[in-house]
């Protein structure tokens, strides 16, 4: 078995290889070898358990998630590292590595086909250009999954674990809240990557809720109203809004009127069923 967090095994696979890294792709592999363990630990995977691991690189999570879970499916774009996980994961006989872009696979039908009975968690070191893309997507598509743990850069994880309502709220964190329960489990400083990143990581999870916390009818114009609302960050509610959702001023300020606001408030001050309440009046 190979040491994936040892920097001269780890030259050597790439370089028998001739692999350089792609920045377009995010690539930073962990060297820490604290990290995966820990990452593995905390993302639910056990026996009974299927993982899907998003951007596999070398495997060096990959390992720790085939030591823990009945199942892994890895889903990596980079073709260039196929006959590296051939090797990395030789060990290995429950794991598969798809040769896929993640935002064009269909989970629901990998889930079907793949993890027939099992409780089926994400885990992943996320490619930092698709972050949110990646996380809206998981969430949105409403997938029979328990739980995502990702590593993303630690103002992502800031953003998407803050409280609704306060001061680093954004879009994001609402309709993260809406779907799951997040929180951020330790951080990852960047001299534990291979290249060094510009920034430090968070590990965060996020526990899918049952059913969201409240009640909404119209999930499309709830969406659009938060992504509105969040869109100009410097200015009113009633001016993001206004232009966000393309409507005039004087109809969005009856609306934040009937529902008690002051128009001078802001998206950041706003919580779930504030903005449950916007869509409803919206709708009428
Ligand atoms: N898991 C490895 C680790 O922790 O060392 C690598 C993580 S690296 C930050 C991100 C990985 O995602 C790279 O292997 C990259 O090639 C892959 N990747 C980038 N975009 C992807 C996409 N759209 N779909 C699937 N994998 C992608």
């Amino acid at each position: 078995m190979y040491n994936l967090t040892d920097i001269n095994t780890v030259k050597q696979i790439l370089g028998d290889n001739g692999f350089k890294f792609s920045k377009a792709l995010g690539q930073n592999f962990i060297i820490n070898p604290n990290v995966c363990p820990e990452m593995a630990d905390s993302c639910g995977a056990g026996r009974g358990c299927g993982v899907i691991e998003i951007g596999p690189g070398i495997g060096v999570l990959t390992v720790e998630l085939c030591q823990r879970a009945d199942k892994v499916v890895c889903i990596e774009l980079d073709k260039r590292l196929l006959p590296i996980l051939d090797k990395t994961l030789a060990d290995f006989d429950n794991v598969k590595v798809i040769n896929e872009d993640v935002l064009k696979v269909d989970l629901k039908k990998l889930i079907e086909d793949e993890f027939d009975g099992m409780d089926v968690y994400v885990c992943a070191n996320l490619p930092y250009y698709i972050t949110s893309p990646i996380i809206m997507m998981l969430l949105e598509s409403k997938l029979p999954i328990k739980a995502l743990t990702v590593m993303v850069q630690k103002e992502a994880a800031q953003r998407i674990c803050a409280p609704v309502g306060s001061r680093d709220c954004g879009a994001v964190t609402v309709a993260v809240d809406y779907y799951s329960k997040a929180y951020k489990l330790f951080d990852v400083s960047k001299g534990s990557f291979m290249p060094a990143p510009k920034v430090d990581s968070s590990v965060i999870r996020m526990d899918i809720r049952e059913k969201p916390e409240i009640q909404i009818e119209n999930e499309k114009l709830f969406f659009d109203v938060v992504r509105a609302a969040f869109g100009q960050r410097r200015k009113t509610a009633v001016n993001s809004l206004s232009s966000g959702l393309q409507m005039p001023k004087d109809k969005i300020a009856s609306v934040l009127t009937e529902c008690g606001f002051d128009l001078n408030v802001r998206a950041e001050t706003m919580t779930m069923t504030d903005f449950a309440n916007i869509t409803k009046a919206l709708e009428k």
